[in-house]
């Protein structure tokens, strides 16, 4: 394929949660027909999509039929089965390429991959068995903390182990085949990048943001991140190599932790729009979604200025604990934009929407995305 794919195409997207939502949005706001494939349906994505495929990603006939039906495939979860990328791949581009999903949905790939090519990320080793963790946490010292390598988000299967016989318990309690001991960071912040890249190759980024976690998920972000201004730029070009590295063709986000030393470590990288980037939808001229069009259409990168200082707090099904929450009490404020996903059941941890809002400080925009979900829940 030649020039790039106009609007008036249809888009393909593995996967069907909020970032396939947010995506689909941005295609259609440009034009484009949106078509989704996962094993649900009424999903967040397909409730705004123009044709809603339910099959498992395993069958390959169906995956064919949904290649074939397309112009360009994208994916807004990186654990679609390196067998479906590959099947889509011989009907149409699937952007990023299917090497992409490989490397980032295994953490021990992920890092080997980046720190053979010189890029900074936390200390790791594998483990396989016994002997290997003890000869990791020898390596590495304790505390660590121990993930899964295949199949991890959110803290989820990931521990913190401070003797050797909790490394020991915890890798049992794994069960899992091969895991990942990372060195415990006592970091001062953590940070991202969300960067994209066009089919020319051309890079543009929103960040660094900075990010706050509750329980091991995104709470709140702000932009720009209180850093240096070293610190930023150092983090911008990290990312710009990790989308080179990988030869990136679409959205990526890179997590950082930045150390009390004021280095920066590479935690984990999110082939994808990311959460820590949905302020970008109300605070920048492209948001990540549109980028994220854009460049798997190979059309010019949209603009990444910041219109003011902004912050997004995370809406977990937590806040429906006491009923529905108090929309307009929220709202009442018209600094805040309200985004909701369309899920009908709200579980404690799932996430349901965010809130963001621009002001003259991130300090305040914060303020008030925090007092705005405050009043969301009902006493
Ligand atoms: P992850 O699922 O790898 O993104 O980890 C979720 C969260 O756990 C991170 O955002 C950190 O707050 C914490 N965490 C993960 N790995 C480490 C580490 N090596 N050292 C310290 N904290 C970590």
């Amino acid at each position: 394929m030649n020039g790039p794919i106009l609007p008036g195409a249809s888009l393909g997207v593995l996967g069907s949660g909020q970032l396939g939502r947010m995506f689909a949005i941005a295609a259609r706001r440009l034009g484009y027909r949106v078509h989704v494939f996962s094993p649900d349906d009424d999903t967040p994505t397909g409730q705004v999509a123009d044709v809603e495929i339910r099959a498992d990603y395993a069958d390959l006939d169906r995956v064919a039929e949904f290649a074939r039906s397309v112009s360009v495939m994208t994916f807004e979860f990186e654990n679609v089965p390196a067998a479906t990328a590959e099947t889509a791949a011989k009907f149409c581009p699937v952007r990023p390429g299917g090497h992409v999903l490989y490397t980032s949905q295994n953490r021990l790939r992920e890092k080997t991959y980046l720190s053979q090519r010189g890029l900074p990320v936390t200390p790791f080793r594998p483990v396989t068995d016994d002997a290997s963790l003890q000869t990791a946490i020898q390596d590495l010292g304790l505390p660590a903390v121990l993930k899964t390598a295949d199949w991890g988000y959110d803290g989820k299967g990931q521990s913190i182990v401070r003797t050797a016989a909790e490394a020991a318990a915890a890798f049992a309690k794994l069960g899992v085949p091969t895991a990942i001991l990372e060195g415990f960071i006592d970091f001062e912040s953590e940070l991202s990048v969300v960067g994209a890249r066009g089919l020319d190759g051309t890079f543009v980024s929103f960040g660094p943001v900075g990010n706050a976690h509750s329980h091991h998920i995104l709470d709140v972000s702000v932009c720009p991140a209180l850093v240096s201004e070293r610190v930023a730029q150092e983090a911008v070009e990290i990312t710009r190599n990790v989308l080179e590295a990988l030869d990136v063709v679409g959205v990526l986000c890179v997590e950082f932790f930045l150390t009390r030393s004021g280095g920066l470590l590479i935690n984990e990288t999110a082939p994808r729009p990311h959460n820590s980037g949905h302020l970008t939808l109300d605070a920048h001229v492209s948001c990540q979604f549109e980028q994220q069009v854009r460049a798997i259409c190979g059309l010019p990168l949209g603009g990444t200025r910041q219109h003011a200082p902004a912050a997004m707090a995370n809406l977990l099904g937590d806040v429906w604990a006491n009923g529905e929450p108090d929309w307009s009490a929220a709202l009442a404020d018209p600094a805040i934009k309200l985004h909701l996903y369309g899920k009908r059941e709200a579980r404690a941890g799932r996430k349901m929407g965010h809130l963001n809002a621009l002001a003259s400080s991130v300090e305040e925009a914060e303020q008030l995305v925090r007092t705005a979900r405050d009043r969301l829940m009902r006493k």
